[in-house]
Order: structure tokens, then C-alpha cells, then sequence
């Protein structure tokens, strides 16, 4: 199954819808019995927020998460397209001029973190005559998004007037954790400021007289590392896809992850340099002796970041096995230059599979591209362009 991306681009992403599987089951025993919401935002970051939300849907998870209204109603159309008709859809962030009433027929479940959108929506709901379902968000700390303080009490008391009008419901309570990667003791003080912030404004809205049926503060690291943030529902994003929320915490195969995502591109030319030939813009990497060198069709506007120059490693599959290689001068905008060693004879050849990110034995991490590239593992697979084609498997890993 291939969705996206031109035919003809050699490069290519394989995501394993199984891995994904295996990862939401192994987050639903660290939340025990709360309700799990798939994160889905930045195309299932990066992975195909088709694919990925029916991969999930078929785990058994109900809920979604995305950030855009407009990503929410195209994940509503996919879902639907495939025959869900229970799956509830979230969204947190919207335009000051949103259609609301569009994301109202669409069923969408939304955020509020003000009095300017949840009358904006309230008004959509009179319109089309419904009940908006909502969730009110509080900040605990994120300085991002969220009410803080006297700002959510009196959030929560329009809120409970539009609720009495009929025109919304008060679903849930919500919030995001800054911190939560964060296990050492001053991390766990953080965080129980960050709870009592949460139950305050839970203490608030009931006092307003709301009754949400869903309170949720936790992502993938209050997942795994603070259960008393579990709540009735966690949202899980990087978790999901099998990767950790903090490397240096617990890796993936210690919190039992699998990384779902794979990006590779044929070597499509080999070559030897002389020695004092440099390679690419600004020759900031130079063949001490002679060099093999490879060609591999894929750059920075396809995501791979520049970052990676002269650093991030790569894999080759070759007939004598794996070639642990590592990109050669600055990654171009469309290519990157890898080395193919010094030998007789390159390492690799024309058409050998040139592995960026991968999980098979010696493949680079997406958290080792990230500690190449100084960033986060999230940003180096949501960064991945659509432009490459995105291929998926459903086998069981042998
Ligand atoms: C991205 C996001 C999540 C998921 O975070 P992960 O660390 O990827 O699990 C959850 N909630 C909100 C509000 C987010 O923005």
C-alpha cells in the first residue's frame, strides 16, 4: 500500500502499521485504565496520518488528537472513508477566523482556552442548532496555551452559561506538561506543582457547576513516567510511533518500543575521488587519501537536515551485508554524498539500498540523526517531506 509522494521519487519512507500496533499496546499497560487518544498531528509525525489513525482505530484506540481543525477534518474524511464511525476527533489550535461551523458538522471535539473562542464556537452551535463538545483548557505551566489562574474560573463560568443555553457541553478539562521527560527529583517537584495547578482548576470547574466526563493532562513521557497524570484518558504522539519522548532517559527497546519508520534511496552513483578532492558546497569535507564515494538521491527539501553535514550516519544493505557509513561535506538540497570507504573496491554499489533512518541491524536511529543533528527525535521524522512516497506493512515482526 503507497500513498503520496510521486511515483517516480527514489527515495521512500516504510512504516509498520504493526509496529505502531505493538507500541499502542505496550502504552495502553503503562496507562493502565485510562483511555488512550492517538496523536496524529504533523501527518502522524511524518508517518501518514491515514494509515497510521486506521492502524491505531484497528488496536482499539476511540480517540484522536490533532493540532489544525483543518488536519481534523481531514482525518475525519479518512476515517470515515474507511468505514469508522466511532472514532472522536480532537483539536486544539485554530485560526481567529476558523469555520466553526464546519468543524461543528464534522463532529469535531474542541479546545477552548479562552472566552473569544468558546463564543465563537457557542455562536457556530446556535446556528447550526447543535451542542458543541468541549474541552477546556487550563495551563499548568506550559506558558502555551491553556487558562491560567482566576482566567480559567471565570472560563469555566461562561463556559457553564453557554452549557446551561444548550449550545455547548463541557466534555472535558485538559492541560499539556512541559516537564514530564524530566524524572530527576527537582523534575518530580515540577511536577506536583504542575497536578495541584491541574486539580485547582478541576476544583474551579466544578465549583461552576460543570461535570466533564474527561480530565487529561498526560503525553507519552507523563505516560510512561508520572502516572498520577493518567487521569481518565492519556494523548499519546511519540510513544506511538516507537520512539522515546527522552533518549537519555530510556531508549526505545527499554520502554519495549519499536520504531515504525524507515526512509532510505538507492546509491545512483559511485565513484573515486583523489586525494585533496573535497565534496560538496564549500568542500568542507576533503579526501585525505583516495576515497570511494556514493550518491544518494535524497536532501534538505525533503527533510533531511543540513544539520546532518559531515555527521549523520547512514547504512548501506550491500551483498557482503551492512556498510556503516556517514554522509560526506553538506547535505544539498536534493542529494547527499556518503563515504564508500578506501578499499580496492567501493563498499557499495549502484543500486545497493542507502538506509537513513531504520531499525534492522546497524541502521541509524532517528535518535541518532538527532544527536548528529543537535535536535529531538520528533523533529527529525515530522520534518520528513511528503514529496517522499510513504509505503505500507502489516507484517508481524519475525
Ligand atoms: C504533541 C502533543 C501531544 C503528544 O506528545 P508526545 O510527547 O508526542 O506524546 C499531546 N498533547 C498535546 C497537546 C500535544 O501538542
Amino acid at each position: 500500500m503507497t500513498n503520496s509522494g510521486s511515483d517516480h521519487f527514489p527515495g521512500q519512507i516504510d512504516v509498520d502499521l504493526a509496529a505502531i500496533r505493538h507500541n499502542l499496546r505496550t502504552l495502553q499497560q503503562r496507562a493502565r485504565g485510562s483511555q488512550l487518544m492517538a496523536v496524529v498531528k504533523a501527518d502522524a509525525y511524518g508517518h501518514g496520518r491515514g494509515p497510521v489513525a486506521l492502524a491505531a482505530y484497528e488496536a482499539g484506540v476511540r480517540w484522536f488528537g490533532v493540532s489544525q481543525v483543518n488536519e481534523a477534518l481531514k482525518l475525519v474524511a479518512e476515517l470515515t472513508g474507511a468505514g469508522v464511525r466511532d472514532a472522536r476527533v480532537f483539536a486544539w489550535l485554530a485560526a481567529p477566523n476558523q469555520d466553526w461551523e464546519a468543524a461543528l458538522s464534522a463532529g469535531l471535539h474542541l479546545s477552548a482556552s479562552s472566552t473569544f473562542t468558546l463564543e465563537s464556537i457557542a455562536a457556530a452551535a446556535q446556528t447550526l442548532a447543535l451542542t458543541a463538545p468541549i474541552h477546556l483548557k487550563v495551563d499548568v505551566g506550559m506558558g502555551r496555551g491553556g487558562a491560567r489562574g482566576d482566567d480559567f474560573a471565570h472560563l469555566a463560568l461562561v463556559a457553564a452559561r453557554l452549557e446551561a443555553e444548550g449550545l455547548i457541553t463541557v466534555e472535558g478539562i485538559w492541560s499539556h506538561l512541559p516537564e514530564a521527560d524530566d524524572i530527576t527529583e527537582a523534575g518530580h517537584e515540577t511536577m506536583a506543582g504542575q497536578v495541584a495547578r491541574f486539580e485547582r482548576a478541576l476544583a474551579q470547574a466544578r465549583e461552576a457547576g460543570l461535570e466533564p466526563e474527561l480530565r487529561h493532562l498526560a503525553a507519552t513521557s507523563g505516560t510512561l513516567w508520572y502516572p498520577e497524570t493518567h487521569y481518565d484518558l492519556v494523548r499519546v504522539g511519540i510513544g506511538m510511533y516507537g520512539l522515546s519522548p527522552n533518549p537519555q532517559v530510556a531508549s526505545s527497546a527499554d520502554l519495549n518500543l519499536r520504531p515504525a519508520l524507515s526512509l532510505g534511496a538507492p546509491v545512483i552513483l559511485v565513484k573515486r575521488l583523489p586525494a585533496g578532492a573535497g565534496v560538496s558546497y564549500g568542500a568542507t569535507w576533503r579526501a585525505e587519501r583516495p576515497h570511494w564515494v556514493g550518491l544518494v538521491p535524497l536532501g534538505y527539501a525533503d527533510g533531511i537536515p543540513r544539520h546532518g553535514s559531515n555527521s549523520a550516519p547512514v547504512t548501506v544493505q550491500t551483498v557482503d551485508g551492512p556498510f556503516l557509513s556517514q554522509i560526506l561535506g553538506r547535505v544539498c538540497m536534493d542529494q547527499v554524498v556518503i563515504s564508500l570507504g578506501e578499499g580496492d573496491e567501493p563498499a557499495a554499489r549502484v543500486g545497493d539500498w542507502a538506509v537513513l533512518i531504520g531499525s534492522g541491524p546497524g541502521e541509524p536511529s532517528a535518535d541518532e540523526w538527532a544527536r548528529a543533528c543537535g535536535t529531538i527525535n520528533y523533529e527529525i521524522v515530522t520534518r520528513l517531506a511528503p514529496t517522499i512516497s510513504r509505503h505500507y506493512h502489516q507484517e508481524d515482526q519475525p
